[in-house]
């Protein structure tokens, strides 16, 4: 018999990667998603195989999945600051009551559940790089705060139904992750860069690009969640790429890539844009003997040939 796995927001970036890994290594996917940021696009791949079935639910209302489930990763969640602040009801509720219903499924099923959090938990931080053990630097009332407190009440939950209804629960804290199936107008850094530029547009950065990121190609990223949900270990752990850098490089090394003769041109920086972004993966490598192994160059040009693959409609595509 082979093992199931439900997967929530599967329809998006992760969720899709996460699907194809899984349906690779011989589990039963039952895919769930309410398509409000995602595309079936991304999932019209595995529709022929028998081992894939797609819900099309909103989370937020009760789950309903027929037969055994081993394993719930839980991914449903707008996840770009353009979407969370376009839906920032939904990106709560679905932090909160997405998040309930899953965990009560999983009860149900007693099934092993794995939520994706996120690096945002640690705010604008103040410890570099972050541990898992820093309790973070968010403002409840800014607004990132939809997103950040949404899944900071997801791990409270998480947590909360691990010690009083024993579920089997991991936590996994993502930090920026790219790569194919990423949408060029989600206004996050790498898709946004790569757009403008096959655009013929100027790159536009945000404040004097000082402020960095540190990228995780998503190969990797989805290699991490895997060993992790197989571990035996509940606490979160941070998976991403430790390789820092600005963003004023960042958008440098897109530009020398792309062979474009467009600036780099500076826009006001957003409320409560975190300054620095590095994580401590000492965790992660202990535990689940995991490190990135994609550099930067090799999952820059992965992503760029991705996106200049699509019909170039899609590059003017108007975010939904
Ligand atoms: P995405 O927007 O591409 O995917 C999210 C998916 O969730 C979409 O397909 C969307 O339609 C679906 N969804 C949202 N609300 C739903 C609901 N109520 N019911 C059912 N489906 C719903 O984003 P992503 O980058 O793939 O992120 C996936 C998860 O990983 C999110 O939980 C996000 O917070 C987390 N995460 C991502 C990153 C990253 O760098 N991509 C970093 C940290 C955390």
């Amino acid at each position: 018999m082979k093992k199931s796995v439900l997967i929530t927001g599967a329809a998006g970036f992760l969720g899709s990667h996460l699907c194809d890994q899984f349906i690779t290594k011989g589990y039963r996917v039952v895919a769930m998603d309410n398509l409000i940021t995602g595309d079936l696009k991304n999932l019209e791949h595995l529709f022929p195989n028998p081992d894939f079935e797609f819900y099309h639910h909103d989370i937020t209302k009760y789950i309903h999945v027929p037969g055994t489930l081993d394993y719930i990763l839980h991914f449903a969640s707008p996840a770009s600051p353009i979407d969370y602040l376009k839906i920032p009801i939904q990106t709560l509720k679905v932090g909160a009551m997405g998040t309930h219903n899953c965990l009560g499924l999983a009860k149900d099923k007693k099934a092993r559940i794995l939520v994706a959090s996120t690096s945002e938990v640690y705010g604008d931080p103040l410890v570099h790089p972050q541990p898992e053990t820093y309790w973070g630097n968010v403002n409840p009332i800014g607004p990132r705060g939809v997103y950040d407190e949404a899944k900071r009440y997801m791990e409270s939950i998480t947590m909360a139904y691990h010690t009083f209804h024993k579920v089997d629960t991991r936590i996994v804290r993502i930090f920026n992750t790219y790569g194919p199936r990423m949408r060029l107008n989600d206004g996050r850094a790498l898709p946004a860069f790569i757009g403008q530029a096959l655009r013929g547009e100027d790159i536009t950065v945000f404040g004097e690009g000082t402020q960095t990121r540190s990228f995780c190609y998503v190969s990797d990223l989805v290699e991490g969640i895997y060993r992790l949900l197989l571990s035996d270990y509940t606490g979160p752990v941070n998976i991403g790429n430790p390789n820092e850098v600005s963003l004023r490089s960042f958008a440098e090394e897109v530009l020398a890539l792309t062979g474009n003769k467009v600036k780099i041109v500076n826009r006001p920086l957003p409320v409560d844009d975190p300054k620095q972004r590095q994580p401590d993966i000492t965790l992660a490598k202990k535990l689940l003997d995991w490190a990135p192994v994609v550099s930067r160059k090799e999952g820059l040009e992965k992503t760029y040939n991705y996106f200049r693959s699509l019909p170039e409609a899609e590059w003017h595509r108007q975010p939904k």
